[in-house]
């Protein structure tokens, strides 16, 4: 049974890392904004695509609408509750089958359902900062202010802790989400493929000895996995916990 050799090989791993993609998020109901129907929406509304305006440059010059556009679609979106996927995940960590998650998504969903040891590479809408006096600001400061966002202290305009288009990851994040891939026996990969910059700058760093990728739609590059499993990501997750509960409920019984 496939659900209880992907249990074994999570039981035998010293150290699981999962790289949580795209797809889990498409599977808690958000939008696809780059690709997706929206992406044709964001460009008639606002009259710039979505690369356009979510860019550093754009934030720089044109602050009203970067924050217009970051309140009416990027945070409206991020209204939207982890899916059942992020619990299960939350589940696999309780029952020590997975050890930490890295992700490239600015929604925070895997913290919003009680993951542990999340790497956010590109920050969450969840923090906002002042770049002159270095304070922070909640989520709803943000979305609740009038136009930009501005330092109550200093009347700086806020700037969301998230890695925008056009600048680089930060370098410590980095570093620190190669040395999570190093430690892995079993890299688990969730909803996206491996030529993802998720994956694809990461997968460098991993000497384990099982990739898992669990992903629905066929790509060149799922040949680098070891395992593939074609499933949505929440049915995966779901399964792998429902197998753990039901043999760990087997062997309470027996020692009884
Ligand atoms: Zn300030």
């Amino acid at each position: 049974m496939r659900e209880k050799n992907m249990l074994r090989i999570l039981e035998k791993s010293r150290y699981t890392v999962v790289l949580s993609g795209i797809g889990m998020m498409q599977e808690s109901g958000y939008p696809l904004l780059r690709d997706g129907e929206e992406s044709y929406d964001i460009e008639e509304k606002y009259g710039y695509s979505f690369e356009e305006i979510f860019n550093s440059g754009f934030y720089s010059a044109r602050k009203e609408l970067f924050f217009k556009f970051y309140k009416e679609v990027i945070l409206k979106a991020a209204e939207n509750p982890p899916g059942a996927g992020f619990y299960d995940l939350k589940k696999l960590q309780d029952f020590g089958l997975v050890q930490s998650i890295i992700t490239r998504r600015i929604a925070g969903l895997e913290d919003r359902a009680g993951c542990r040891n999340v790497l956010n590479l590109k920050g969450t809408v969840f923090d906002n900062v002042c770049p002159s006096c270095g304070r922070h600001y909640s989520v709803e400061y943000v979305k609740n202010a009038r136009g930009v966002p501005l330092c109550e202290k200093c009347l700086t305009a806020l700037r969301p802790q998230v890695c925008l288009f056009g600048e680089m990851i930060d370098n410590s994040l980095m570093t620190k989400a190669a040395e999570e891939i190093a430690k892995a026996d079993v890299l688990l990969v969730l909803g996206t493929n491996l030529s993802t910059p998720l994956c694809s700058q990461m997968l460098q760093y991993y000497t384990g000895t099982n990739l898992i990728l669990v992903e629905e739609m066929e790509h060149y590059t799922d040949q680098q996995a070891d395992i593939v499993i074609r499933s949505r990501c929440d049915d995966f997750l779901e399964q792998i916990a429902a197998e753990y509960e039901r043999e760990n409920m087997d062997q309470i019984g027996e020692k009884k």
